[in-house]
């Protein structure tokens, strides 16, 4: 069986009120892609920013392959882990190549940061012929590969991607999943979080669908049928008893 890059045991996010993660395990098996999969609010987006290292659960822990802890520093990205983020947070008003740039921010070697460069503008012809335009003036389409090509930048052992097909149409979303598909072909961890249940579960190895803070549903992605899952765990809110305003 492929060994886990990262796991998560037991983990707990409160921000203050009722639990946004409540005890989830989650594997992130090396060298494929694992999505994650919930309705607005189902804590996506905490599990991922737990996995990057950005934030500490409240309980649980974060292990490697070896079962040992891994330690991070509060607000602090992992090294070896990227992440394009829910929205794509460029700097709409520097270039494509300054946005790159800034993926690498931070690196030892900023030497290879060209080299780098080059195969993001090979893998995304469209951003290469736009790079020395402001990165706010391209289309959502091509913002999203700026960002995924930000976080490549970073030359990640572990790629998480927040909602890459967001706000998209859907023959622009296909652009970006079947990119998303060349990425992760060439071995790399990935962790997917998405709305789009059917995008990423033709993308992901592995699935879990995340309800109010807890794992509805988690397989292989080929057993998951997309409908089932949106029908089943995204049309109801399961937070029983909760208001919303
Ligand atoms: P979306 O698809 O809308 O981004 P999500 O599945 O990524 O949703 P999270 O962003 O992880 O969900 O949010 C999970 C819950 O935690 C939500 O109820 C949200 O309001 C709450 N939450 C998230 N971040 C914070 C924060 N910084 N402070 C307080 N509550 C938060």
């Amino acid at each position: 069986m492929a060994s886990n890059a990262i796991s998560l045991r037991g983990v707990t996010v409160s921000y203050g009120q009722g639990p946004a993660l409540d005890g989830i395990d989650l594997d992130i098996a090396a060298g494929a892609t694992t999505a994650v999969l919930g309705a607005n609010g189902a804590g996506k987006t905490t599990a991922l920013n737990v996995i990057a290292g950005i934030l500490k659960p409240t309980a649980g822990r974060i292990v490697d392959s070896t079962g040992a802890e891994v330690k991070g520093r509060t607000g602090i990205i992992r090294p070896g882990v990227a992440m394009s983020p829910e929205g794509r947070k460029l700097f709409g008003q520097m270039t494509v190549e300054e946005n790159l740039l800034l993926g690498a921010y931070g690196l030892r070697d900023p030497r290879p940061n060209k080299d780098k460069m080059a195969e993001i503008f090979d893998m995304f012809p469209r951003v290469a012929e736009r790079r020395r335009q402001a990165a706010g003036t391209l289309s959502g389409g091509e913002q999203q590969m700026v960002a995924i090509g930000r976080a490549l930048m970073r030359e990640p052992d572990l790629l998480l991607l927040d909602e890459p097909t967001l706000g998209l149409s859907p023959r622009i979303a296909g652009i970006v999943a079947d990119m998303i598909a060349r990425i992760a072909a060439d071995g790399l961890t990935v962790v997917l979080v998405e709305q789009d249940a059917a995008v990423a579960l033709a993308l992901a190895k592995r699935a879990y669908v995340l309800v109010n803070g807890r794992i509805g549903i988690s397989g292989e992605a080929r057993d998951m049928d997309p409908r089932e899952i949106l029908n089943t765990y995204f049309e109801t809110d399961a937070r029983s008893g909760a208001q919303t305003t």
